[in-house]
């Protein structure tokens, strides 16, 4: 076993958070969209939570990934963390990671889906994002909007998971402050595997 957990490949996103989607291309902007019949069955909202700064927030994420996202957001409470939430930045969102080339007319759907964010399968939660912006280094320790205590407890989670063909599969929570250069992203927390 790692010291954290990986992303989760292509494939394995596709086959334990299978998502359905379309893609048009408008002056080539292309936009996401996801049925309500499949957000109605895969998505669910935790919460509502609250803290010193935020009345109330209820990420919406995916169904099958809740048992993730409720075991961190107990841990950061029993970290003592949870005030260091000062913003809830989104869970589910249709839309493509940030930064990638539209792929050419006639692209096939797969090619489509590799460029899909985690958040369009509702398995990644964004916090703190003004203070954490994507490509730099987040607020440093004890300054405003720092996300350190909770990363440090992102990286303790670890909650069993099931496959929809019943397989059972160890889940934990991949931070974007451990990936470097423009990837960056320390606002990110997405499921990923201590397989
Ligand atoms: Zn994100």
């Amino acid at each position: 076993m790692s010291t954290k957990p990986r992303q989760l490949t292509y494939m394995e996103r596709a086959a334990r958070f299978p998502l359905d989607f379309s893609v048009t291309v408008v002056n080539g902007t292309p936009t996401i969209t996801v049925p309500q019949t499949w957000q109605g069955l895969h998505l669910t909202r935790l919460g509502p939570y609250s803290n010193v700064h935020l009345s109330k927030f209820a990420p919406r994420i995916n169904i099958n990934a809740a048992p993730v996202f409720a075991e961190f957001f107990s841990a950061i409470m029993r970290a003592d963390a949870f005030n260091d939430i000062l913003s809830y930045d989104g869970g589910y969102y249709a839309r493509l990671k940030r930064g990638v080339k539209t792929p050419l007319p006639g692209a096939t759907k797969e090619a489509w889906g590799k460029l899909l964010s985690n958040h369009s399968r509702g398995t990644a939660i964004d916090l703190n994002a003004k203070w954490n912006p994507m490509g730099k280094p987040g607020a440093e320790f004890l300054d405003e909007g720092t996300l350190h205590r909770i990363i440090e407890v992102a990286h303790t989670i670890r909650v069993d998971l099931e496959t929809p063909a019943g397989t059972i599969w160890p889940a934990g929570i991949v931070c974007g402050a451990d990936w470097h250069g423009a990837s960056r992203d320390d606002m990110h927390f997405e499921v990923g595997t201590w397989e």
